[in-house]
């Protein structure tokens, strides 16, 4: 049987902060609770989810830009499993290169006063210093192709590139070191309608080639079904749904899925589904309501709902959800309850 590459157990992060007459009040902000999953080598995760649900600092987590609060990150680096967390000086920095990071904004992300080649060298200098100046310099020009970038783009500065471009560039820059796993975050939502496409298709390509496993970071639902193996849904914090992607698309079995299904906009200017999405705002990770956090928005609700957290079970063929109508919701037989607080 083959070994996930990573698993995550019971992963959380947990701010404290404190405010009020002589900072006595502690406020507790869970950004992650308690989230485990695995990625197996080769599949691509999608991982979903509103604004502030945790989904990016989970992916922090996985590259060590945030120290968890609790939990363990094992990653199988071919002979054994490293436990992510526990790494520090060097064990820490020789990880870095299995595990790389693709951010959301090409613009902030390049630094204006170098060149192309300097940008994608980078990463590889600092990783893997033992390299000759030839070794660098043949590596930036195989991953430059790969990444189709043309070799008079190399001595250019990242302003002149379109957004597509640059994210082209960091792209490279993330494989240049050859990772086995690539965080990316939301790669595509600052970029021109027209060239997300392509920015995913060198993705797809790039897996293709080189065996790559993705983490794919996204809000738009319609981006992460075309690239995703198997997607989880997290809201306040904690993974609500987990399934294959297509299970997750036809018949989901949490109503936060469902609604966030019902809200991807289509190209009919008539069809107003996206009006009907959720209702109310993401429940604030400082101050979550008791039982089921997406209680107050739901339309399945239920007194039960209201008290006990549901837990991530397995409902049915490897889909997870964590609500306590599931069964009824996949089936499409759950009835909306009278009121739904928002
Ligand atoms: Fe809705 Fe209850 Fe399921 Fe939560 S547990 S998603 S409130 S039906």
């Amino acid at each position: 049987m083959t070994k996930p590459l990573l698993e995550v157990r019971n992963l959380s992060k947990h701010f404290h902060s404190k405010s009020g007459l002589f900072k006595k009040s502690v406020h507790v902000t869970k950004a992650v609770d308690d989230i485990s999953f695995q990625v197996m080598p080769g599949e691509t995760l999608g991982l979903v989810g509103e604004s502030g649900c945790g989904k990016t600092t989970t992916g922090r987590m996985l590259l060590r830009l945030i120290q968890p609060t609790a939990g363990q990150m094992l990653f199988n680096d071919g002979s054994k499993d490293l436990d992510l967390g526990q790494l520090h000086g060097d064990g820490l920095r020789r990880f870095r290169r299995h595990i790389q990071m693709i951010f959301q904004d090409p613009y902030s992300s390049l630094n204006p006063r170098m060149r192309v080649n300097e940008l994608i060298a980078e990463p590889l200098q600092a990783l893997e210093p033992e390299l000759s100046r030839k070794e660098v310099e043949d590596r930036v020009r195989w991953i430059a192709e790969a990444t189709n970038l043309k070799p008079e783009h190399l001595s250019r500065y990242p302003h002149a590139f379109s957004g597509g471009q640059r994210q082209r560039i960091c792209i490279a820059r993330a494989l240049v070191v050859r990772p086995r796993l690539v965080v990316c975050d939301e790669p595509v939502s600052a970029l021109d309608v027209s060239v997300r496409a392509q920015i995913i298709n060198l993705l797809k390509d790039l897996q293709q080639e080189f065996g790559l496993t993705y983490i794919f970071i996204a809000h738009d639902l319609a981006v992460v079904e075309n690239i995703s193996t198997r997607v989880a849904v997290m809201y306040a914090g904690r993974i609500v749904e987990l399934a294959e992607t297509e299970k997750l698309y036809t018949r989901p079995a949490h109503p936060y899925t469902e609604a966030l299904l019902q809200a991807i906009p289509t190209p009919d200017p008539f069809d107003r589904r996206d009006l009907a999405a959720i209702k109310g705002e993401i429940a604030e990770a400082s101050n979550l309501p008791p039982g089921c956090s997406f209680h107050p928005r739901c339309e399945y609700c239920i007194e039960r709902c209201t008290i006990e957290v549901p837990p991530l079970r397995e409902i049915k063929d490897s889909q997870y959800a964590a609500c306590h109508r599931a069964e009824e919701v996949v089936t499409g037989t759950a009835e909306p309850t009278a009121a739904v607080e928002v």
